[in-house]
């Protein structure tokens, strides 16, 4: 491929440079690198743990990759219980990477189980201790930021990392000294990434010193995704040679104050971006309308945000967090002033959507996510963008689900659509050929694109057993089309 590595594990078109505007180290495009191409490749964590209540429904080993394929049963570990894995394949390579040196110190802590973090900080303290990282891994590594010093000014963060570091000081019985574990658990918290499924679910910890050398910036060229244990940063813009590399550390879709907050309450700096230098000039600040007076939005937006943390604290009950929700994206509506695309508003209705799924409402749940795809997407996420292709992914298998279970009875969503004669085997094939389409410009990772080939494949050969081709019917498909727009407008002024 011609680009130098780093580390074995790693392909990368990158090379580390010192960054202007003192943002320490960052990685610099070695060549020209087209869109939706890989920027790193990582085929092998320093260190990815799960989420606590995912240990019991996702392997260890493989993250959920083979079990999308084959949608196998996880057998536990027969040693600690703890970790569960597809089959023996699995468990022994997970055995051989770290398993065998945490699985007595499960079994002794049981029944309590470590949170995400402090597994993943004892896994790199023991596997530091027997020597099975490299050098080279372990150099980069230890040249990350700690920002020990800004930590220490924060007693509650202090707090936390003293008594994690000294756990895993006890459990791990190594002779690193507790400033070194320290010092690991604050990488660990600064240069994580969430470690996601191949389809963008949230299911643990990872950390890749190489990786980890990438700057944020909120008008980031280049996205993370996983598929398996294998990381991917793919480019989401053109990246010229020499162009330093950035990816986005929180959700940009959030307007400027928010989005400084959290970058310096959580990162320890204050963002240097071009988009952060545009100030509330930007997308994300706008309303609608100017306000005359901004404390109405301000109070609007208080009461929307606490109502969306009721909702995600009404654990398991669903219907409850649906009113929830709806109370709180009604709130916005009704200050007239508040786009779709403007947060909280956007990340309401991803939230709704996910709730109406879990208690089979499809019929609402494709008209939000009909919403989403038209209006608000192509505002917030540009075309390459991964979430951008998952949400277009969502609401083609809803119509699949529709087209083939049919509608409920007694929702008024649900008469919306029939009433709208959409003919959802058109929009699915649509949805579908364009996404299949766009696939190698996107930053979708290999599981994903397989998914979407493999489902597209498969609705075409079904329009061709009947005898038509929707490729050649481009009248019928972009009718279709129309139907949809005027379908999701309607909705909108059902809200
Ligand atoms: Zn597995
Ligand atoms: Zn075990
Ligand atoms: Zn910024």
């Amino acid at each position: 491929m011609g680009s130098q590595s780093p580390l074995p594990s790693v392909t990368t078109k990158t090379v580390p440079g010192p960054a202007p505007s003192g943002m320490g180290n960052g990685l610099f495009a070695t060549t020209d690198i087209k869109v939706g191409e890989d920027v790193v490749h990582a085929a092998v964590p320093f260190v990815a743990v799960l989420d606590t209540p995912r240990l019991d429904d996702t392997c260890s080993a493989c993250f959920g990759k083979r079990q999308m394929e084959a949608g196998t049963e996880l057998k536990a570990c027969t040693g600690c219980r703890v970790v569960k894995y597809c089959d023996r394949t699995c468990q022994s390579k997970d055995w051989k990477f770290a398993h065998s040196l945490e699985c007595s110190i499960f079994q002794r802590l049981k029944p309590q189980v470590l949170p995400n973090n402090a597994r993943a900080l004892l896994r790199m303290v023991l596997r530091t201790s027997k020597g099975k990282y490299t050098t080279q891994e372990l150099g980069i590594f230890t040249n990350l930021e700690t920002h020990i010093q800004e930590i220490q000014e924060v007693q509650a963060h202090l707090d936390r990392i003293n008594l994690t570091s000294k756990a895993v000081k006890n459990y791990s019985e190594t002779d690193m000294t507790q400033e070194a574990i320290m010092a690991y658990a604050a990488r660990l918290d600064l240069n994580s990434f969430n470690l996601t499924t191949a389809m963008y679910d949230r299911i643990g910890l990872y950390l890749h010193p190489y990786a980890a050398l990438i700057n944020h910036s909120c008008d980031y060229n280049a996205v993370v995704g996983f598929d398996g244990e294998e990381l991917y940063v793919k480019a989401m813009r053109p990246i010229k040679k020499n162009e330093q590399i950035f990816i986005s550390y929180i959700d940009t879709t959030t307007p400027n104050e928010v989005r400084r907050k959290e970058l310096s309450e959580r990162y320890f700096f204050d963002c240097q971006c071009t988009k952060c230098a545009k100030g509330t000039d930007t997308p994300e600040d706008q309303f609608t309308e100017t306000p005359e007076d901004m404390s109405i939005l301000e109070i609007a937006e208080k009461q929307a945000l606490e109502l969306m943390q009721q909702a995600s604290t009404s654990n398991g009950k669903p219907e409850e967090e649906i009113k929830k929700l709806e109370s709180a994206m009604r709130i916005l509506k009704q200050t007239s002033k508040w786009p779709l695309t403007r947060q909280p508003y956007a990340s309401l209705r991803d939230q709704l959507i996910i709730s109406l799924l879990s208690v089979n409402n499809f019929s609402k749940a494709f008209l939000h996510a009909a919403i989403r795809y038209l209006r608000i997407d192509p505002v917030l996420y540009s075309h390459a963008h991964p979430i951008r292709h998952l949400h277009a992914w969502i609401l083609a298998k809803l119509a699949i689900y529709l087209s083939q279970q049919g509608f409920e009875s007694n929702s008024k969503e649900a008469a919306l659509i029939q009433e709208s004669g959409l003919n959802f085997h058109y929009i699915l094939w649509y949805i579908l050929a364009d996404l299949a389409s766009r696939q190698l410009e996107s930053c979708t990772v290999p599981s994903f694109r397989r998914l979407v080939a493999a489902n597209f494949a498969q609705v075409h050969n079904e329009f061709k057993a009947n005898g038509m081709d929707p490729s050649t019917s481009k009248s019928i498909v972009s009718a279709e089309w129309k139907k949809l727009e005027k379908l999701v407008q309607v909705a909108l002024d059902n809200e």
